[in-house]
């Protein structure tokens, strides 16, 4: 996740750029960049830091011209430092560009265009791009087609601005699995990432499509089909919207909005990690001593890494929350350890503590973090990220499922090392995890559903989550949200726990959430949940079996998936059930009363 913005038109077109910037710098980044064009070429200023420093340390604000194109990094594939900062160029230095997403075969592109003699200033993943379109120059009559062949030779998720210094008229703009938005203006015109880098100026704004293009000028502009190159009709939107709610892509809340960025956060968890998971994985498979260290959601997102740890590589993690790790665990620490740390932010001091604690006993340390460059980064021996994008809920949505994905990656891959699952199997849950985008998509048409709910159950006191085996972290996880943004009291517990003590607590209309993904424990389950319902409990199932319907005061259908992948998609209608009751409630879900994003104090 990134940020773009594209200017052509009478103006100095770095202040609107760098304006620009400023505006989509609440989606967080670690570096930024700037080109420009004017009769004698094009103009690059880049470098890693905030924008405000940059405008002073490469003096942003003032580049000649009158169209250009600026991006805010949130480093994928390199790390954040100047070289790796956007635009990147081609060897020539006449075509430059800025990249929103990941290109998934860019390894075998950068070899080819290696051999072909191109040189290469990054570690990126974009930079082949810019090669890529100088390559196909060399045969094609004009920019245009050979952008086209470039473009289409690409796999994965990019959002483009470019120039060409020999058409000083002109930008291109590309759309496939990256937002881009375009902005009409009178003898201007502008494209961005989002709508709020340019509303200041227009309000009249056509979104691109996947597989679609846009070369505008000052008073015109085009959409075309990227693989045919074939005009498309597109009309005029008028935004109505605030400045605020356009930070929010018309969602009341970055909360929603995260919620709903999940497919898209999926899927950029699993492409951007593909290369990585099998080295990582054959560097760890070695250790039988393993332990899980995490807080909050990220601890429930450790809690799901055991199940499929225990069930793939029969491999049995400790897992423990950060906090209690480092004192308790001191002693049995030591080189023959790894340490697997889980945080959201990367700065939670409690999960650095335990890292540090790991460190000093020689233990290796995987971090799985979302914040590009935060502390944890920087502790740990290896790093694998979310890639889910900066989250400004306080409540973790997106960086929770992309979490499980990572792990869910890291058991399949080590347990083919390992070879202590059938490989069938493996394949199969490979390849399911891809349609779990979509199934997390088609859950998300329940939430009108799920709102309703929500009104019967604005005037509880306190919800109980259940849930067998792998379901239990899911049921802990929908508990906490609940606490955390509608202040209603929720306990979340293993099932076969109730009669032990909390069904004392169970009384007539008493909530009762039960995630009942398919597995071997579900007629276990089912018999809890009836015993709930005997005494009076109102129950909420989340599950896809036809039996479930008996013991269900209400049924959230669930689309069928794999046990160990269920996690994932299970935890969706339960955040929507906490983002809709803190809002029935008069709670502001993006700021919760006592809490904090980053949890930096122990
Ligand atoms: N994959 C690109 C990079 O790492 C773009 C990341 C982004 O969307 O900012 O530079």
């Amino acid at each position: 996740m990134c940020g773009i913005i594209g200017y052509i038109g009478e103006r100095p077109a770095c202040e609107v750029i760098v304006k620009g910037l400023r505006r989509l710098e609440y989606r967080g980044y670690d570096s930024a960049g700037i080109v420009t064009g004017d009769l004698k070429g094009l103009h690059i200023r880049k470098g890693a830091g905030r924008i405000d420093e940059l405008v002073k340390r490469v003096d942003l604000l003032s580049m000649p011209g009158n169209r250009g194109i600026g991006h805010t990094r949130w480093a994928t594939h390199g790390v954040p430092n100047d070289i790796n900062a956007h635009p990147h160029s081609d060897c020539t230095g006449k075509i430059a560009l800025v990249h929103n997403g990941i290109i998934e075969n860019y390894e075998p592109i950068r070899r080819e265009l290696l051999e072909k003699g191109h040189n290469f200033r990054s570690d990126t993943d974009t930079e082949v791009i810019a090669h890529l379109i100088e390559e196909e120059l060399k045969t094609a009559g004009d920019f245009e087609t050979a952008l086209r062949r470039a473009l289409t030779k690409l796999k994965g998720s990019f959002a483009l601005g470019i120039i060409y210094a020999d058409e000083p008229d002109r930008l291109y703009f590309v759309r496939n699995e990256s937002p881009l938005v375009l902005g009409i203006g009178e003898g201007e015109n502008f494209a961005a990432s989002d709508v709020p880098a340019f509303l200041e100026y227009t309000n009249r704004v056509i979104f691109l499509d996947d597989g679609e293009y846009a070369v505008i000028t000052k008073d015109s502009w085009e959409v075309k089909n990227l693989k045919t190159g074939e005009r498309v009709e597109k009309g005029i939107q008028t935004i109505e919207w605030s400045l605020e709610m356009a930070e929010k892509s018309g969602y009341p809340h970055f909360m929603l909005k995260e919620i709903y960025e999940q497919p898209k956060a999926i899927k950029d968890a699993i492409y951007g990690n593909l290369e990585l998971i099998p080295k990582v994985a054959r560097e760890i498979a070695g250790y039988e001593k393993m332990y899980f260290v995490a807080m909050g959601t990220s601890y429930h997102a450790a809690l799901v890494g055991k199940y499929l740890f225990q069930r793939l590589t029969k491999r049995v993690p400790v897992v423990e929350e950060a906090s209690e790790f480092r004192y308790e665990f001191e002693d049995l620490v030591d080189d023959k350890t790894l340490v697997i740390a889980i945080t959201q932010s990367g700065e939670t001091a409690d999960t650095l503590a335990a890292m540090k604690l790991a460190k000093s006993k020689d233990a290796k340390v995987l971090a799985i973090v979302n914040v590009v460059g935060s502390m944890a980064t920087r502790i740990a021996d290896i790093t694998l990220y979310t890639h889910a994008g900066p989250e400004i809920g306080v409540a973790a949505t997106k960086t929770y499922t992309t979490q499980l994905v990572i792990l869910t990656l890291l058991a399949i891959e080590i347990a083919r090392i390992l070879k202590t699952a059938e490989k069938e199997f493996l394949d199969l849950l490979e390849k399911e995890l891809n349609n779990v985008p979509d199934i997390v998509s088609s859950i998300l048409e329940l939430n009108e559903g799920i709102r309703e709910l929500a009104e019967n159950l604005k005037e509880k006191r306190d919800v109980f989550y259940i849930g067998r085996g792998i379901g239990v972290p899911t049921a802990l996880e929908g508990a906490l949200k609940l606490k955390e943004i509608s202040y209603i009291h929720a306990e979340g517990l293993s099932a076969g726990e109730l009669k032990h003590g909390p069904l004392a607590l169970l009384e007539e209309g008493v909530p009762l959430v039960a995630v009942a993904p398919p597995g071997k424990t579900l007629n276990k389950l089912i018999g809890n949940i009836e015993e709930a319902k005997a005494r009076g409990a109102r129950t909420i199932v989340v599950g896809s079996s036809e039996e479930l319907k008996r013991v269900a005061d209400t049924l959230i259908a669930m689309p069928p998936v794999e046990e160990l992948l269920s996690p994932i998609p299970y935890v969706i209608p339960l955040q929507l059930i906490a983002y809709h009751l803190a809002v029935l409630r008069g709670n502001d879900p993006d700021k919760p009363r006592n809490l904090a994003k980053s949890v930096t104090v122990e």
